[in-house]
């Protein structure tokens, strides 16, 4: 086991902040995966979770039965995590910015599709080598001006080169949940049944440009920029959400790496005898066909639906209470499905988002994910 502590030039003179590296296992060798915790900074049950696998791939390692390499890094993003309002903790947009820190990572696709012109041919290995030196090379001069352009522009370094990505974060109150993309239907149960997840959402493209899509949507879109090519899904990239942002306990945690250490025997990252798989408690939906559900009006939050729950199409999700009216303003989903997540606040506005249900009915297009 190595930890490396990569610079992240700050903003401001004379400060400095690190990324926190930690490797297992043979540098180069394959399968790489790479997990990272807490990109929303606020998101602790990803960085309990990255932490605890750490803990178990330093024994494992000790062992000799890391046979890829797994790099971990805990700590995402030390900019969200040092940004605190009278003490309160606002780890999911830049302070500075408003942006997103899962949002806006660069879209590689035209500039390997340019790089890539009559270089990709029948040999799938060579195709795939021959990709990722194109990721590497164009990440390289990614343009980064701000401290957070840094941050997003090293992650996605460390993440590209992989086989596998496990982004790890959670929702406001929510029960597990996975986003990938489209293709990766098939593979995604492993993983789903192992941590229990209970809604996997299916996407080939959810816009804004999140974090796992930016190291796996450019294979896929490769393969329609070239479709002459043999050209693999290189990099099966999964946002894993794990529950809610309340949902750290020394045994959840301590199941969620169990999980992933089970998932990397699967995926051949570790050596050891096939771990049991669970039975699958979901099965892959679209993410068009999940249904945001929002508050009209504003007032005090009830709610009469919690995450885990399968609801029927127009079944009450919450009421909403004018406080000085009284009035009462129910919310309903349109579509059948399982609600879950929902959010933390007990006050809404107009506008504000209250939940989520993962159904087949609802079909949205554009921009797919929560702001
Ligand atoms: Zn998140």
């Amino acid at each position: 086991m190595a930890v490396e502590f990569i610079d992240l030039q700050s903003d401001l003179p004379g400060a400095r902040q690190s990324l926190a590296v930690h490797r297992f296992g043979v540098p180069g060798a394959r399968p790489l995966v790479y997990v990272q915790g807490a990109l929303h900074a606020d998101e602790i049950p990803g960085m309990a979770a990255a932490r605890a696998l750490a803990d178990r791939l330093e024994a494992l390692d000790r062992q000799g039965r890391v046979r890829g390499e797994i790099v971990v890094v805990p700590v995402a993003n030390p900019i969200g995590l040092g940004q605190r309002i009278h003490g309160h903790a606002h780890g999911r947009f830049d302070l500075a910015t408003g942006v997103n820190f899962n949002r806006g990572y660069a879209a590689l696709t035209d500039r390997l599709a340019q790089r890539l012109e009559g270089r990709l041919g029948a040999d799938e290995d060579a195709n795939r080598a021959l990709i990722r030196e194109a990721m590497r090379l164009e990440i390289a001069v990614i343009e980064a001006v701000s401290a957070t352009d840094r941050l997003k522009r090293t992650l996605l370094s460390l993440a590209a080169p992989a086989d596998v990505v496990l982004d790890l974060h959670c929702d406001s109150e929510a029960v597990v949940h996975l986003y990938t993309l489209t293709p990766f239907a098939d593979r995604i149960g492993t993983l789903g049944r192992l941590l229990g997840a209970q809604a996997i959402l299916l996407a080939v493209e959810s816009g804004d440009e999140p974090f796992d899509e930016a190291a796996s949507r450019p294979w896929l879109e490769l393969r329609d920029r070239f479709p002459g090519a043999a050209i693999p899904l290189g990099c099966f990239a999964v946002t894993v959400e794990l529950r809610g942002q309340q949902d750290v306990d020394a045994a959840t945690v301590a199941a969620d790496a169990d999980a992933l250490v089970a998932f990397l025997v699967h995926e051949g990252a570790i050596e050891g005898a096939l771990p049991d798989l669970p039975d699958g408690r979901c099965e892959p939906t679209p993410l068009a066909a999940s249904e945001p559900l929002t508050a009209s009006t504003s007032g005090i939050v009830m709610f009469h639906a919690a995450p885990g729950d399968r609801l029927e199409a127009g079944a009450l999700v919450a009421v909403i209470v004018d406080p000085v009216t009284g009035a009462q303003t129910e919310v309903r989903c349109q579509s059948a499905g399982l609600l879950y997540a929902r959010s933390a606040a007990r006050f809404a506005v107009p506008g504000q988002r209250l939940g989520k249900v993962a159904g087949s009915a609802v079909t949205r297009s554009g921009k797919l994910l929560s702001p």
